[in-house]
């Protein structure tokens, strides 16, 4: 039986199906042990038990990334969206602990998506209505401290921007 265990994080799992053996860090080898029921070795491959899917083949980094480009812009490729992309790619029956993450970091790296995608000029929040509480509550006198042991004093009008602005000593009232 031929396995690869050439380093990537299947090996751990791998190798403690295979030979028993756990890593030496001891958190590493709590979680392998704790998750190794998950995983399964058919024909010297990794695969994932899904709770109501088939198994799933468990890829390394490089296969990843090529799953994750077929999918999203491969000749059945739509450019899907990141959540989109990576219940695809489980769908086709892979499985690698980050595939949720690489998704989104592949769409958002995706040049295509970037310049033919729909362009939302939508807030990400609800607009709110701001009205101060009282006349001139964003507005009057502030007093700053310089670096040189002064004081400045700065006027701001009720939008909140500077309009005036002097340097000098300070009353302190
Ligand atoms: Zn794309």
């Amino acid at each position: 039986m031929q396995i690869d265990t050439g380093g990537n994080w299947m090996t751990p799992y791998i190798r403690f199906l295979s030979e028993g053996t756990l890593p030496e860090d001891a958190n590493d080898a709590k979680r392998v042990k704790k998750t190794a029921g998950w995983y399964t070795i058919l024909n010297g491959r990794l695969y994932r038990r899904g709770y109501s899917a088939p198994l799933l083949k468990c890829l390394t980094p490089e296969e990843a990334d090529y799953a994750l480009a077929e999918v999203h812009l491969g000749l059945c490729g739509s450019h899907i969206g990141g959540k989109n992309l990576a219940f695809n790619v489980m769908r086709q029956g892979f499985y690698w602990p980050t595939m949720k993450r690489d998704a989104m970091e592949f769409v958002r790296k995706c040049e295509s998506c970037q310049v033919h995608g729909n362009m939302t000029h939508q807030p990400h929040t609800e607009l709110h209505y701001l009205q101060s509480p009282w006349p001139l509550r964003m507005g009057g006198t502030y007093y700053w401290s310089t670096p040189n042991g002064g004081w400045m004093e700065k006027i701001y009008d009720r939008r909140y921007r500077l309009f005036y602005e002097m340097g000098g000593s300070c009353p302190t009232r």
